[in-house]
């Protein structure tokens, strides 16, 4: 039997949802045993291969560099799954939405709250530019599965994951599950 090709991806988010993943503890030996773990953040794979089963992303869309990632995502896996509030609703990164564009977040941060020599980073191709809203990642690409949960809990991880591992589609309900926060 060929091996789920799992991957996880790290976008506008704060990792959270990632040491959530963490959190399946001893569980993790058993998905290791299940799955290849072909792309993540806890490993140092530069490029997202082709051919992916499964994916795990976490956090929303707030740079060009989140927009290029998502399209590559979605282009090579089968099913992506929005992990965690900031994915699925944009969440905590989404919230200098309302300031209207990235500039006032920019600025406060890189020139008012600066001790001495406010600037602004700009390095092309280094330092990716933010877009100016935040967007969750179904407004981008099509999404298979919705995880919600700031983070989600490694009980509804593991739910999903063993869903999938069954061939079957996850369906998650109730209060212990779809919960947001
Ligand atoms: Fe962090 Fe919560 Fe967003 Fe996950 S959903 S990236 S834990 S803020």
């Amino acid at each position: 039997m060929n091996r789920l090709k799992l991957a996880t991806v790290w976008l506008g988010g704060c990792s959270g949802c990632h040491m959530s993943f963490l959190d399946l503890d001893e569980w993790l030996i058993d998905l290791a045993q299940q799955v290849d773990i072909v792309y993540t953040p806890f490993a140092d794979i530069k490029e997202y291969p082709q051919g992916v089963d499964v994916v795990l992303v976490e956090g929303a869309i707030a740079n060009e560099e989140h927009l290029e990632m998502i399209q590559k995502v979605r282009e090579r896996s089968q099913i992506l799954i929005s992990f965690g509030d900031c994915a699925v609703t944009g969440n905590v990164t989404a919230l200098r939405n309302p300031l209207g564009s990235a500039e006032p977040v920019l600025q406060r941060c890189y020139i008012e709250a600066a001790d001495m020599y406010g600037q602004i980073p700009q390095a092309p191709g280094i330092v990716p530019p933010l877009l100016d809203k935040v967007q969750p990642v179904h407004k981008l690409v099509p999404v298979d599965i919705y995880l919600p949960g700031c983070p989600p809990s490694a009980t509804r991880i593991r739910t999903v994951l063993e869903s999938l591992l069954r061939g079957e589609k996850p369906e998650l309900e109730g209060r212990e599950f779809i919960k947001f926060g």
